[in-house]
């Protein structure tokens, strides 16, 4: 087959997604995520060859919020395996990332790893294994090795203003709780919890440290084993079909990819056996999903031809 004409691809998402620039709303909970430009547009596309390709504001760090919940599930798939599953469903919940209501019904289990009661969840798990400090440490050294850039952190501002503002995820921590679906003390758990939603990263490296998840869970450059290929294929179905809380369905019909959204503007695509693609642009949708960001997307997929579906 040809070589994908990279320029041609980025020129044609740009003169695609300029007129919508500045669209959606910005997430305002916090003064951190508020304060956003919302004109910003990053995109990198990270590919197994180790090049990167980016538009615009690639190099710019935004705060990844719930993007980080693909990394922390990978890396309980590592650590805990298979017995995940009897603590949270892999279920789309059809409800926004904050909800409450299900886990009353389904006696404490939360639907997918990939909402916030779901995330915690996973989050609690690591901290039962190695505490709150070491689980964010391990999360950071990991980012910065398969991104090769250590300047990956956690933004702390952030972390105290998630924490300051976080009743309901605080909520959601002491229901799990009492239904026994929550093993460490609920702070320790939050304290990292939002922590990595905390974690400032630009388009460039969140591209690269996904990567792992388009080439069976080894990152092909560094040949570093993630995950196992099958708990790889694992974490994507769960994307594909759980990564945007209530418009997961419509984001697989508008992308057909594995797909992430964070309520600070990003979106992670994973491309399987192609690479890995991050886009940022603050303005969202109801649900909390870049609007310019899936508007790029589909024009990525259209180009390139990489849907699961073509
Ligand atoms: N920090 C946010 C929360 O837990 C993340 C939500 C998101 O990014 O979708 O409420």
């Amino acid at each position: 087959s040809r070589p994908m004409d990279w320029e041609n691809v980025l020129n044609e998402i740009d003169s695609i997604i300029q007129p919508s620039r500045g669209q959606g709303r910005v997430a305002d909970y916090i003064p951190a995520l508020a304060t956003v430009d919302p004109m910003k547009f990053g995109l990198a596309v990270a590919l197994g060859d180790g090049n990167v390709h980016t538009l615009g504001d690639a190099d710019e760090y935004f705060s990844i919020q719930s993007i980080s919940k693909v990394f922390t599930l990978s890396m309980v798939l590592r650590k805990v395996g298979d017995e995940l599953w009897e603590s949270v469903g892999r279920e789309p919940s059809g409800s926004p990332f904050n909800s409450i209501v299900q886990l009353e019904l389904e006696g404490g289990i939360p639907r997918n790893p990939l909402i916030n009661a779901g995330a915690i969840v996973v989050t609690d798990h690591l901290v039962q294994q190695q505490g709150a400090d070491a689980t964010i440490a391990e999360l950071i050294e990991r980012m910065r090795t398969l991104a090769s850039d250590s300047a990956i952190h956690v933004d702390q501002a952030v972390a105290y203003s998630e924490s300051e503002a976080g009743s309901r995820n605080r909520a959601l921590a002491y229901f799990l709780k009492s239904f026994g679906n929550l093993r460490s003390p609920v702070e320790e758990t939050l304290k990292a919890y939002f922590s990595h939603c905390a974690i400032a990263m630009n388009c460039r490296q969140l591209a690269r440290a996904a990567l792992f998840l388009a080439f069976d869970g080894t990152d092909p450059i560094s040949g570093i084993q993630m995950v196992s290929s099958k708990a790889c294929r694992r974490v994507n179905a769960v994307m594909m079909t759980c990564g945007h809380y209530d418009n997961s369905g419509d984001f697989t019909y508008r992308i057909g990819l594995p797909g992430k959204s964070g309520v600070g503007g990003g979106i992670l695509v994973v491309a399987p056996g192609n690479g890995a693609i991050a886009v940022w642009s603050p303005g969202l949708n109801e649900a909390g999903t870049s609007e310019v960001g899936s508007l790029a997307l589909e024009t990525l997929v259209r180009q390139t031809g990489w849907s699961v579906f073509v």
